[in-house]
């Protein structure tokens, strides 16, 4: 999305307070991206109307651009829909709390199911039995009995012949009479949703009254999703959903969508294959996926912290001209500095990987920054702007007044020389240097 970021930078015009047109250039964008990123329609339709009215009229301090304050607005308000606050499992319940696993066959129940048990054994020291109550498939009791042995949870024993609901009853039985504090129970799915299904799966909430109703949903499905999460909502009654394959490349509009038309919170998101692979939902993340900007806004927060902004701007409109001397350099490198090296700068631009590796190259850590900002210092006005005069002595002459050696002076030398030009190539294809995107 640099791009994408950049085309919103540059189309905003510096303005006092965000116009409807403004905001609306911007709404395109954003629109296409969650769009990209397999959002339901009425979810995008409805999103975008909401950043649209929080943006237009809202004042753009002087630090910041336009497009910076947009793509903030709208990072921020993903995170608020997807839900800012962490949401666990609740286990304020009598013992044993039933936890009733749903979903389409595939999505990770079984999995799920026992990485949550996995969870609440090792963290919370709670005593769980788990129960698969996936009548038509055998294997599927197996897999997670099998499971249960690996994390050394307990699962309920298998009895052939039973219905589902006859199993659950027997599941709560045991979990009573065996004093376990919690009773996961691992449903059937359907690869399509059914009536079947539904019923079924209801009539084993009926019968077990579950303190938590989780929808376990493949974040890969995107739109499909949605319909999953409305139907299970409709007919069973949700309490929460699980996000698995949060490792896959999925943008994540899933999330956005299911959160959006259920309003159930997602509460974990499932990361990997293996047992331990399971997190607390974590809203930044994924609405910085479903932006695909990687880090912007984080550096956008970063920089509209740290940067003299005023300052970067007339260096980035000198960059541009291909007029960058060794004055502007030394602003270049007190501004790196705050913000915590180049390397950690350009670790945060999407598609910077050449230029990173160039400068990781150089060797710019903090100290060298400094020893290079005093041989700066020590030249005179004329050859900070005319590199081109440092003859062999007056290099001398820098190099004893900033407690350096000749050889530093060349490196540094050559390292500006590398620098405009690749500026000035950036400048030529249209494109901009890290700090002329900040400034402008
Ligand atoms: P169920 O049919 O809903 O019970 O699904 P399973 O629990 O059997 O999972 C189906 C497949 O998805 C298995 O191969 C799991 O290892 C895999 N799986 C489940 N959750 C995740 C996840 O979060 N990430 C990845 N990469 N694979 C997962
Ligand atoms: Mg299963």
């Amino acid at each position: 999305l640099s791009d994408r970021l950049g085309g919103i930078l540059d189309k905003l015009k510096r303005r006092g307070a965000l116009s409807e047109a403004d905001v609306g250039e911007a709404m395109r964008e954003v629109r296409r991206a969650l769009i990209e990123a397999d959002v339901a329609l009425d979810v995008v339709r409805s999103f975008t109307d909401k950043v649209r009215a929080r943006a237009v009229g809202v004042e753009v301090v002087k630090s910041v651009t336009p497009g910076q304050l947009v793509v903030k607005i709208v990072h921020d308000e993903l995170v608020a829909m997807l839900g800012s606050d962490a949401d666990p499992i609740d286990l304020n319940a009598p013992a044993p709390v039933p936890i009733l696993m749903v979903g389409l066959q595939g999505s990770g129940k079984t999995t799920t199911t026992a990485k949550i048990a996995k969870r609440l054994t090792e963290k919370g020291k709670r005593r769980v039995l788990m129960a698969s109550l996936d009548t038509r498939r055998p294997a599927a009791m197996e897999q997670l009995a099998t499971l249960g042995t690996q994390i050394d949870v307990t699962t309920l024993p298998i009895v052939a012949g039973q219905s589902a609901v006859q199993i659950a009853r027997r599941a709560i039985e045991a979990a009573r009479f065996g004093n376990y504090d919690v009773v996961m129970l691992d449903t059937a799915g359907r690869v399509t949703l059914d009536e079947a299904l539904m019923a079924e799966v209801a009539e084993v909430k009926a019968a077990t009254n579950p303190h938590e109703v989780l929808l376990v949903a493949d974040s890969l499905t995107g739109q499909d999703a949605v319909n999953t999460a409305k139907a299970f909502d409709g007919r069973v009654g949700l309490t929460g959903i699980v996000l698995t394959r949060a490792d896959g490349d999925g943008r994540g509009g899933a999330a956005l969508s299911m959160r959006a038309v259920t309003g159930k919170p997602i509460k974990l998101m499932g990361t990997g294959e293996k047992m331990d692979a399971l997190e607390d939902f974590d809203p930044k993340r994924v609405a910085g996926r479903i932006l695909g900007m990687g880090d912007v806004v984080a550096l956008v927060e970063k920089a509209v912290e740290n940067i003299d902004i005023e300052k970067a701007k007339a260096t980035a409109e000198r960059m541009r001209k291909g007029a960058f001397d060794l004055e502007d350099l030394r602003d270049q490198l007190g501004q790196m500095q705050k913000l915590g090296g180049m390397a950690g700068l350009m670790g945060m631009m999407p598609g910077v990987a050449k230029v990173k590796n160039q400068i990781a190259a150089a060797n710019i850590d903090d100290k060298v920054f400094r020893r290079q900002v005093a041989i700066i210092n020590s030249m005179t006005r004329h050859e900070r702007r005319n590199p081109k005069v440092l003859d062999a002595s007056r290099k001398r002459r820098v190099a004893s007044g900033s407690g350096t050696k000749v050889e530093e002076i060349n490196r540094l030398l050559k390292m500006h020389r590398q620098m405009a030009d690749m500026m000035k190539a950036m400048g030529a294809s249209g494109k901009r240097g890290p700090m002329a995107g900040l400034a402008s």
